[in-house]
C-alpha cells in the first residue's frame, strides 16, 4: 500500500490526541484534571435536547438537503441579519457538520496549490493543516503576548502578497484569547476587499467575551463588503453541544453555492434530527448561553489569579474563549525541554492534561481550557501552583 502525499504529511491534531490521551488516563483509574480540550462541561439546552428527541420520534431520520435545514440555514441568516445587519439570505448559509467541515470546504473551494493564506499566531491547530490539505501555503504572522495577543490588522496586511487567496480571523482566539477590535477588522476587511481576497471570521468563541468587551463581528462588515466577507460558527461552544457536530459558513451566495456542491459530494447534510435540535437551541438556548458564560467568567478570574502568582509563569487574562495560555519558558530544564516535555511532565507527576504550545506555533507557552467543572478548575490549578513551586 502506498499513501497519499497529503496522509504522509498529514499528523493527528494535537488538542484532539492530549485529549484522547487523557481520555485513556482516566479510563484506566488514573485522577486527572483535563485542561486539554475545548470541550465545555455544561449540558447542551434542554431545549435542544427535547427538540432532537422530538425529532427523532417524528421520524426526521432521512436526508434533508445537502446545506442542511431550509429552516435552520433561515434561522441563521436571519439571527446575522437582526444582531449585525447582515446582508446574507439563507442561500447564503450552510450547515455543516461542525465548524470544522466548514473551514475543511471553504479552504477546499478557495485555495489552489502554492496559494497562501494568512493567519495571526498563535493559532488554532487545525487551520494549518486544513490550508496544507487544499495545496496552500499558511502564512503566519505573530502577535505579541505583551498585549495579550491582540491581533493587529497592519501586519495581516503587510503580509497580503499577490498569491495570498484567504485570511482567517479567529476572535476571540483558539489559544490565545486574544481578540480583534472593530476598527481593526474593518481596515482589514477592507484591504482584503480591495484585492479580492477572502476574509474568513471564525467566530466559534463569539459569545465567550469577558467584562465590558464586546465582540467585533465580520457579518457588521458584510453589508458593505458581501463579496469577500465569510462568518463561520458553531454549535459547539456556544450552546455546549460538541457532539452533535454542528456549525455554520454564510457569506456570499457564489462562494457559498460551491461549499454546498462539495459538501454534497463530502458529508451530504449534517444529523437530520441534530438540526432540528440545534434550530431549537438558536431560538431558546439564550438563558443557557448566559449561565454558561457566567461560569466561565468566574473560572477565567480563578486561572488567571492563580497562574499570576506562579513564579516563571506570565499569562495575561484572556479577553475571549476560555483558554488561558501562559508563557512558562522559564520551567524549562532537564526532562523537560520543551513545551511538549513540560506537558508530559505535568501529565505524569501533576495529573494535569493540558495542551503544548508549539502545537499552536508557540512553543514556550502551554494552553489550558477551563472546561471542567469549576471545583476541578481549582484543584488542577492547586497542583500546577505545586508543580511549579509556587
Ligand atoms: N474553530 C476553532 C477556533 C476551534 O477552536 C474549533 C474547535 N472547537 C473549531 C473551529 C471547530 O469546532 P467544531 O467543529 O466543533 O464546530
Ligand atoms: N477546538 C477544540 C480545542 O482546540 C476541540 C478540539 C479540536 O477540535 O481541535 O481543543
Amino acid at each position: 500500500m502506498r499513501l497519499s502525499r497529503r496522509a504522509l504529511v498529514l499528523a493527528e491534531s494535537a488538542t484532539m490526541r492530549v485529549h484522547r490521551r487523557a481520555t485513556e488516563l482516566r479510563a484506566a483509574g488514573r485522577d486527572l484534571v483535563d485542561f486539554s480540550a475545548g470541550l465545555p462541561d455544561f449540558p447542551s439546552p434542554p431545549a435542544a435536547v427535547e427538540a432532537a428527541r422530538r425529532a427523532l420520534l417524528d421520524g426526521h431520520t432521512r436526508y434533508t438537503a445537502a446545506a442542511g435545514l431550509p429552516d435552520l440555514r433561515l434561522a441563521l441568516a436571519r439571527r446575522y441579519g437582526r444582531d449585525f445587519g447582515a446582508p446574507w439570505g439563507p442561500d447564503g448559509a450552510v450547515v455543516t457538520v461542525g465548524a470544522k467541515a466548514a473551514l475543511y470546504q471553504l479552504a477546499q473551494v478557495l485555495v489552489d496549490d502554492g496559494d497562501e493564506a494568512v493567519l495571526p499566531s498563535p493559532a488554532w491547530v487545525s487551520f494549518e493543516e486544513q490550508i496544507r490539505l487544499a495545496g496552500g501555503r499558511p502564512v503566519l504572522v505573530p502577535m505579541s503576548a505583551d498585549d495579550g495577543f491582540r491581533i493587529h490588522a497592519e501586519p495581516l496586511i503587510s503580509a497580503l502578497g499577490d498569491r495570498t487567496r484567504l485570511v482567517v480571523v479567529n476572535s476571540p482566539c483558539n489559544p490565545t484569547g486574544g481578540r480583534i477590535t472593530e476598527g481593526d477588522l474593518r481596515l482589514l476587511a477592507e484591504a482584503c476587499a480591495s484585492r479580492g481576497i477572502v476574509l474568513l471570521c471564525d467566530e466559534t468563541y463569539e459569545r465567550f467575551v469577558y467584562g465590558d468587551a464586546v465582540h467585533a463581528s465580520g457579518a457588521a462588515l458584510a453589508v458593505d463588503l458581501p463579496d469577500t466577507v465569510v462568518v463561520v460558527g458553531s454549535f459547539s461552544k456556544t450552546w455546549s453541544m460538541t457532539g452533535w457536530r454542528l456549525g455554520w459558513a454564510l457569506g456570499p451566495v457564489p462562494l457559498i453555492s460551491k461549499v454546498i456542491e462539495l459538501q454534497s459530494h463530502t458529508t451530504s447534510n449534517p444529523t437530520s434530527f441534530a438540526m432540528h435540535g440545534a434550530l431549537a437551541a438558536l431560538e431558546h438556548g439564550e438563558p443557557h448561553v448566559a449561565a454558561m458564560r457566567a461560569e466561565l467568567a468566574v473560572r477565567r478570574d480563578l486561572v488567571t489569579a492563580a497562574l499570576a502568582k506562579m513564579p516563571g509563569v506570565q499569562c495575561a487574562p484572556p479577553g475571549g474563549a476560555f483558554y488561558a495560555f501562559p508563557h512558562v519558558a522559564d520551567h524549562f530544564g532537564p526532562g523537560r525541554r520543551d513545551s511538549v516535555e513540560l506537558a508530559e511532565h505535568l501529565l505524569e507527576t501533576a495529573g494535569v492534561a493540558v495542551v503544548p504550545g508549539v502545537a499552536f506555533g508557540a512553543p514556550d507557552h502551554l494552553r489550558l481550557s477551563f472546561t471542567c467543572a469549576t471545583s476541578d478548575v481549582e484543584r488542577g490549578m492547586d497542583r500546577l501552583t505545586r508543580a511549579f513551586g509556587g
